[in-house]
């Protein structure tokens, strides 16, 4: 098998430390640009004394060394990017510039390398904006507010989208969009705000379970294994590339039932508490209220049915958690 030689900006963040592992584990070579601003070096640490990973904190919209990066790389999976509603609503300047002056550096870079890696541009299911549609298809028409507070974020995405099909059409580069639906897993920080490693924490902690609004909204949430493994497939596949594809999971629950879902799994006493949205994130919105991916085009490209199921990947976050803090306890005890 050939061996490939990977870009992943942001890989030191959640999703995109689990490509590193992904490619790695394959016996490719790997760089890794993160600027650390969200990313944790603890994310790479298994492989720390790998001498394939190789790894440069930097800003993307100004790092000198990206040309040179992009013209080593057979493939490039552009992570870098600012997520999570809480950072989206405190930084939206850091929303523009980086979603869309980093994606854009990056293809200009690809575009003016001479060769044609492929390229994976993530994109959001927070694109569909307010869309309650049932399944939520490619070709759904997009409506926005134009006071939508979390209109940055959607349309730093989309842009991503336009600037992705942009350079495949003028460049043939080999993009592939895809649409992330609400993925989940280890190394995903509740500190931002996304609800499965809060609850999980909030569960094991004894806390009360912070369910926003009147936890009615529901979400399709997808184990990052299967999100990765879905990526990898689709650069692969040449008659993905210039096309936007939904990534997920059609396992969708509301936010209520996932509550229910995560004391049940962890065993745990933990009161609900329903916080108004105006509370929880410093203003009053319309949430987004449904989210399911209609995955016919996903499998018609690849074939790949997602493997795991919401209460096995809260299972694997409840025995990390416990491990790590067990870990912490015996630290301390020992020094
Ligand atoms: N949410 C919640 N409690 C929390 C954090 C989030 O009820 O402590 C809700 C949030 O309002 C949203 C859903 O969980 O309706 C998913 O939130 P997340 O930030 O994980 O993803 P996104 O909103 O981007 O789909």
């Amino acid at each position: 098998m050939n061996r490939s030689h990977v870009l992943v900006t942001g890989g030191a963040g959640f999703i995109g430390s689990h490509i590193v592992d992904l490619h790695l584990a394959r016996g490719d070579t790997v760089h890794v640009l993160d600027d650390l601003s969200t990313g944790n070096l603890a994310n790479l640490a298994a492989h720390q004394s790998d001498p394939r990973l190789s790894f440069d904190q930097a800003d993307i919209t100004v790092w000198p060394g990206l040309g040179r990066a992009v013209a080593s790389a057979d493939r490039i999976y552009n992570m870098a990017a600012v997520v999570g509603m809480f950072r989206v609503l405190q930084q939206p300047v850091e929303v523009t510039r980086v979603n869309t002056v980093g994606c854009e550096r990056l293809l200009q870079a690809v575009a003016a390398a001479g060769h044609r890696p492929q390229v994976v541009l993530p994109s959001s299911s927070s694109v569909y904006g307010p869309a309650r549609d049932g399944d939520l298809h490619e070709r759904a028409d997009i409506v926005f507010s134009p006071e939508a507070p979390l209109l940055n974020y959607a349309l730093s995405k989309l842009s991503n989208e336009v600037q992705g099909r942009a350079y495949a059409q003028a460049y043939g580069i080999p993009v592939v969009i895809a649409r992330l639906f609400n993925t989940i897993g280890l190394r995903q920080s509740g500190q931002y705000g996304f609800v499965v490693p809060r609850f999980v924490q909030q569960a094991l902690g004894g806390e009360s379970l912070t369910v926003f609004g009147d936890g009615q909204q529901t979400r399709s949430f997808c184990d990052v294994r299967d999100t990765v493994a879905m990526l990898d497939l689709l650069a692969a596949t040449p008659a993905a590339y210039g096309q936007v594809v939904n990534v997920g999971h059609t396992q969708e629950v509301t936010i209520l039932h996932l509550a229910e879902l995560v004391r049940d799994r962890t065993g745990s006493a933990s009161a609900m508490q329903l916080v108004p949205y105006e509370e929880a994130y410093g203003q009053a919105f319309e949430q987004i209220p449904q989210r399911r991916p209609n995955l016919d085009r996903l499998f018609s490209l690849t074939g790949y049915q997602p493997r795991w199921e919401l209460p096995a990947t809260i299972d694997d976050l409840s025995r990390h958690y416990q491990l790590t803090s067990a870990q912490k306890c015996g630290e301390r005890a020992a020094a």
